[in-house]
């Protein structure tokens, strides 16, 4: 079985643990910060990550602020993709694979040793490249998932949570009339879609897309990015694209990643303008990626 296949079934299966275990108590109280744009929602503090002995992202840090939309870039390899998945302790459920230094979530780190993971990807919801609605389900009961496999079963209340969720990711005009039919019979972009409006359901506070795009084709990809822009309103996103134009359409900051090391970040408008150092200019310019 390849890697990709192998790593893609790990993902699905903590997704669904995920949504299992957190659903219930997704209406909980927030954190008692202030949810207020000045503050940064997440602090990554001297990360260094590792497969085995092979250290592959080096002491990053890096604050990615409430409710705007930070982007992730860097040529193939250099770490974009396992760095995004430290933001939500994902990185950890590959064998091997350890973390150092802090991820704070709204000042508390992630990386605690009374945190739970399962919480903490709660709060930190993630969609992948690929779409990945479990099969043999509806497209409703992909979206409420977690909470009828924790028992709950007010058919009112999954109701209207699927179709807030759906409505969130600019999903429900064109599922309302087959919202029982399955998940898979929906085109590439609207199963992307569905992915979105599950993860939103449980109502996290980041979402995690890691080249979200990179399986469809122009038209879904304009209306992932139109949905990036109006979540941006309710929830801080953070994307990896190998596609610098998407980072510099939806993104307010970005990172630029060249061999593990984080070698620039700041605001899009400037990276992409005047960017400071050199590695940046040649890889925006099209010198080498
Ligand atoms: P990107 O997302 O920028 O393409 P990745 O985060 O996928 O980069 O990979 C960063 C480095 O980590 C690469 O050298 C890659 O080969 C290595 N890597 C990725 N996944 C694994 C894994 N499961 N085991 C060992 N090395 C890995």
């Amino acid at each position: 079985m390849s890697k990709d296949v192998v790593d893609s079934q790990r993902e699905q299966s903590h997704a669904n643990h995920t949504m299992m275990q957190s659903s219930l108590d997704s209406d909980r109280a927030r954190p008692a910060i202030p949810d207020q744009a000045e503050n940064p929602r997440l602090v990554v503090e001297g990360l260094n990550i590792y497969y085995g002995a092979t250290r592959v992202v080096h002491n990053v840090s890096i604050s990615i602020k409430t409710r705007k939309v930070t982007a992730i870039i860097g040529p193939s390899g250099c770490g974009k993709s396992t760095f995004i998945r430290c933001l939500n302790r994902m990185h950890e459920v590959t064998p091997g694979a350890r973390v150092e230094g802090k991820v704070l979530l709204d000042g508390e780190n992630l990386y605690g040793p009374n945190v739970d993971p399962v919480q903490v990807r709660r709060r930190i919801g993630m969609v992948f490249q690929k779409p990945n609605p479990f099969p043999t389900m509806s497209i409703r009961d992909n979206v409420v998932a977690g909470f009828k496999l924790n028992g709950y079963r007010n058919q009112k209340d999954l109701d209207e949570r699927a179709e807030k969720s759906l409505r969130m990711a600019a999903l429900w005009e064109e599922v309302k009339d087959k919202i029982h039919r399955p998940g898979t019979d929906l085109s590439g972009g609207q199963q992307q879609r569905l992915c979105i409006a599950r993860a939103l359901a449980v109502d996290p506070e980041v979402l995690l897309m890691d080249e979200p795009c990179s399986a469809l084709d122009p038209i879904a990809t304009a209306k992932i990015e139109e949905l990036i822009h109006e979540l941006k309103e309710t929830v801080t996103i953070v994307i990896v694209t190998h596609n610098m134009q998407q980072a510099a359409r939806v993104s307010d900051d970005t990172a630029f990643f060249y061999l593990g090391e984080l070698i620039e970040f700041g605001a899009t408008a400037t990276l992409f303008t005047t960017p400071e150092k050199r590695q940046t200019e040649d890889y925006i310019t099209g010198r080498f990626g």
